[in-house]
């Protein structure tokens, strides 16, 4: 396609008005790319510490990673997608445009039932919750599981398929909105970050439990591993209250053979049937109405600084769209 389109773009590292519309010329797809016409973008956590330097990447950058759109143009290998088809990714490049290039190999199609925002709003903690709950950690209805978060983005999705499985949940949250949320995702009880180790005990008759999902990190991390029965599993995916320090692991010993993971979401889509797999059961939650997908905010693909100003408040109820 020889046009140009809009895009949001940083030239410089800094605060979120750094985001600025720019005017760039339409990619054209590789051998095993397909160039999807964009029709609503996820923004994400990571796009704020590449825009704000904590991870370094080269200077002018277009954001974005996740999103649903139709498809416009082949790539000269791909032949399992078709022009005209709704597609959704959540490992595309550059999705704050108008057009986007995926490998035709990491992006699924979109069921009628679903509409564009929740299929770009899905695919990366729709994925990520996916992955933690049915592969790190294959959490079954006898399991009990601590969720740190679980008002958030990924803490929603988890509790509401936790829930289906028939798990019992503990869920931590900051407030008292985020109280509310986080039981009307699914979660049996809800707990504050303070104490919350000696509450989960409480709860478990001294037991500890299962599982605990922790992506708040230096904060919560000791405690969650005083939440663990003996041979209980910690999942540590992220660190939104700063990164864990080293640990010797004769602590694990000490508390009882726990086994403790860090995984990362590109591990767990490794291969096209893994994306499928995964993104089928999440479209069919959707469309059975087992699974809501709640769009907190949607801004204009140009007001991307707002988006990121919101997100990085820590106001968020849910995921933050963008629309071209
Ligand atoms: P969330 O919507 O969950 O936002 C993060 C939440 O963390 C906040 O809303 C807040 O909820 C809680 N929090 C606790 N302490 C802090 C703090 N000190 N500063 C800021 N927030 C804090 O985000 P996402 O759903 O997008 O992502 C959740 C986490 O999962 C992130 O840490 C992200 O990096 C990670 N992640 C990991 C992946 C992986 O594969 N490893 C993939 C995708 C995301 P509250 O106010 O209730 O405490």
């Amino acid at each position: 396609m020889n046009k140009s389109m809009k895009a949001t773009s940083i030239s410089e590292i800094g605060a979120p008005s750094v985001l600025q519309s720019t005017q760039i010329q339409t990619p054209t797809p590789g051998k095993n790319q397909v160039l999807v016409k964009t029709a609503a973008v996820g923004v994400n956590f990571i796009e704020t510490y590449q825009r704000s330097g904590v991870y370094p990447v080269q200077l002018p950058f277009i954001p974005g990673s996740e999103a649903a759109g139709t498809v416009v143009e082949l790539g000269e290998a791909v032949h399992n997608i078709q022009v005209g088809q709704r597609v959704a990714t959540a490992s595309a490049t550059h999705t704050y445009a108008e057009y986007f290039l995926v490998d035709a190999q990491k992006c699924v199609a979109i069921p009628d039932s679903v509409s564009d925002e929740d299929a770009a709003a899905v695919p990366l903690q729709g994925m990520t919750a996916h992955y933690l709950i049915n592969s790190t950690f294959n959490v079954k209805a006898e399991h009990t599981v601590v969720f740190h978060a679980g008002a958030g983005g990924v803490g929603g999705i988890a509790l509401q398929l936790l829930k289906a499985k028939g798990a019992t949940v503990i869920a931590t949250v900051s407030t008292d909105a985020k109280e509310k949320i986080a039981y009307s995702h699914g979660a049996d009880h809800v707990v504050r970050y303070e104490n919350f180790a000696d509450r989960v005990l409480e709860i478990t008759d001294e037991q500890g439990v299962d599982v605990v999902y922790d992506s708040v990190g230096k904060d919560t991390f000791d405690d969650s591993l005083r939440c663990l029965k003996k041979r209980g599993m910690m999942v540590l995916f992220g660190g939104a209250s700063g990164q864990v320090p080293p640990l010797d692991p004769q602590k694990l010993n000490q508390l009882g053979s726990l086994f403790l993971t860090r995984p990362t979401l590109a591990d767990y889509t490794l291969t096209r049937d893994e994306i499928s797999w995964r993104m089928g059961d999440l479209f069919d939650a959707i469309t059975a109405g087992t699974l809501t997908v709640t769009v907190d905010q949607v801004f204009p693909l140009k007001d991307a600084a707002s988006a990121h100003e919101y997100l990085e408040a820590r106001k968020t109820r849910g995921k933050v769209v963008l629309v071209p």
